[in-house]
């Protein structure tokens, strides 16, 4: 058999086939070409996050539809997914406590809360929101938690991440006892810099958290989230950007990166009112959220 007499065995063999075997054979076929996932094993993620926002507590009446007192069960039921879970970090993503009427009543709302939360899997990161540093300043807030910095950058398992910190007023002061409007968040220009160094610098596919929203340019917008979004942008590394502070899902894609808003833990009373989520990160980039309670799915490829 030559070539030719080959090539046109092959073809007639694939046409009969498709005669007798109909379209069976070509869905079969189209299906594996797509992807193994019904054949194979699915793809392991790489690396697993908790998400939760603006858990609120306080132990105080509600107002509203803030129920601040149910914040510790909601947190308690997320805690039992997440030990099933295991993931490797759990990022709240800001507004971790309301506010109370002096400073050491707020630094025991703070230590409340976060009893619970410092037992959740893996390490944990805590973004800033207005409402941490409304009574505290900054640094009794990340004394508070433990953490050092309000703003940085870590890595893990080929994956890039960037806390940002957006409680800053427009003339540059840091958030703290009462001296800001919420509507004036912003990322001052020495930050700015270092997020273009830090990103420049970064080897992996990067995540972002930060609290007030960086999509938007109404009262919920960081003041300066056009230039913070060209920074991202021009990295070409950040696949995505999860926000907290309007209490509702909602996502948008700007410019090939997807900016995301968490569902909020202190919306609504009882155990239904409640969000929080697993983020499933795999090697080629894919993000996918599994969604508990009021926090929507989501799949990035
Ligand atoms: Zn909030």
């Amino acid at each position: 058999m030559n070539s030719k007499d080959r090539n046109d065995a092959i073809l007639y063999g694939r046409r009969a086939f498709m005669r007798d075997g109909s379209l069976f054979l070509l869905s079969a076929g189209v299906g594996l070409s797509q992807g193994l996932s019904s054949f194979a094993e699915e793809p392991k993620a790489q690396l697993r996050f908790g998400l939760v926002t603006d858990l609120h507590y306080a132990d105080k009446a509600p107002g509203g539809s803030r129920h601040y007192r149910e914040t510790l069960a909601k947190l308690e039921e997320a805690a039992l997914q997440f030990a099933k879970e295991k993931p490797s970090h759990v990022v709240e993503l800001g507004d971790f406590i309301d506010a109370a009427d002096s400073v050491a009543t707020e630094k025991k709302y703070l230590g409340r809360v976060n009893k619970d939360f410092a037992e959740l899997p893996g390490k944990k990161h805590y973004v800033l929101g207005n409402h941490c540093v409304y009574t505290l300043t900054k640094d009794e807030f990340l004394d508070g938690v433990g953490q050092k910095k309000s703003y940085y950058s870590f890595d893990d398992r080929g994956f890039h991440f960037v806390v940002l910190d957006a409680c800053f007023r427009n003339d540059g002061k840091p958030y703290g006892r009462k001296n800001f409007q919420w509507t004036d968040p912003n990322i001052p220009q020495e930050q700015v810099e270092w997020l273009q160094a830090d990103l420049k610098k970064a080897t992996g596919k990067t995540i972002v958290f930060v609290h007030q929203r960086l999509d938007v340019s109404n009262h919920y917008g960081v003041k300066n989230a056009a230039q913070i979004r060209r920074v991202l942008e021009q990295s070409g590394k950040v696949l995505a950007v999860f926000q907290g502070h309007s209490h509702k899902n909602e996502v948008k894609e700007i410019n090939g990166i997807h900016y995301c808003v968490h569902r909020a833990m202190i919306e609504g009373s009882g155990k239904e009112n409640n969000g929080y989520s697993i983020m499933d990160l795999f090697a080629d980039g894919t993000i996918r959220i599994t969604g508990f309670r009021k926090q929507e799915k989501y799949n990035w490829s």
